[in-house]
């Protein structure tokens, strides 16, 4: 299935639907019992990433069905009166037990991008300024970047770095800690140019740096 094929078709839907005929015949290839494995999930990762759709989870990481439970919205936000997000970790986190939550963000990412800019847009601003907040409380490091591509890719890269603090920050991930439940958290950000993933080296496991007020006893 190539680009041209893609574009030259009206009825991409369909290419979808061969597709997925393909995809079940490769793996009943490579493995009989591919799909019978996955009667019961046991994944030890949670992926919060990018909705982008050049950022898939599985893809990217070499990894196959069952083996990341993804969520993802648009500059993998982690907001907490967001229902969607937090229903998913709490799944992960109390249910399926994940071993790892990871936000992956990715350079270039268009929800910053536009974050950035003074461009109404107009529902999703309200899911943008989340971002603008970020900027604003690095604003005296990222003001001082004077190329606009490099600040914006650090703005990325904080951009993460702010939600995974939120997540440490949610009672769901606090209770696991506070229980001993084995949890770490991570930040990572995609290159769409080539490829490769930049570990932000901001695991955690525990509350220890985080500020006083955001800590349940
Ligand atoms: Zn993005």
């Amino acid at each position: 299935m190539c680009a041209q094929h893609i574009e030259n078709n009206e009825t991409f839907y369909n290419v979808l639907l061969e597709g997925n005929k393909e995809f079940v015949a490769r793996s009943l290839a490579d493995d009989p019992q591919f799909f019978d494995k996955l009667a019961v999930q046991n994944p030890p990762v949670l992926w919060i990433g990018c909705a982008d759709s050049r950022v898939p989870a599985n893809q990217i990481t070499n990894t196959k069905p069952g083996e990341i439970f993804v969520h993802r919205n648009i500059a993998n936000m982690v907001i907490h009166t967001d229902m969607n997000m937090l229903s998913v970790l709490d799944y992960a986190v109390n249910v399926l037990h994940v071993k790892h939550v990871i936000v992956t963000g990715h350079y270039g990412c268009g929800g910053v991008i536009a974050a950035m800019g003074h461009q109404e847009f107009g529902l999703i601003d309200n899911w943008l300024r989340h971002i603008k907040d970020v900027y604003r409380v690095h604003a005296a490091e990222l003001d001082a970047i004077e190329d606009e591509k490099k600040r914006t890719d650090r703005l990325v890269e904080l951009n993460v770095i702010e939600n995974v603090y939120n997540l440490c920050k949610t009672t769901i991930v606090q209770n696991a800690w506070k229980t001993g439940q084995p949890l770490s958290v991570h930040g990572w950000v995609y290159s769409i140019a080539t490829g490769l993933i930049n570990d932000l080296k901001v695991s955690t496991s525990n509350n220890d740096k985080m500020d006083d007020v955001f800590k349940f006893r």
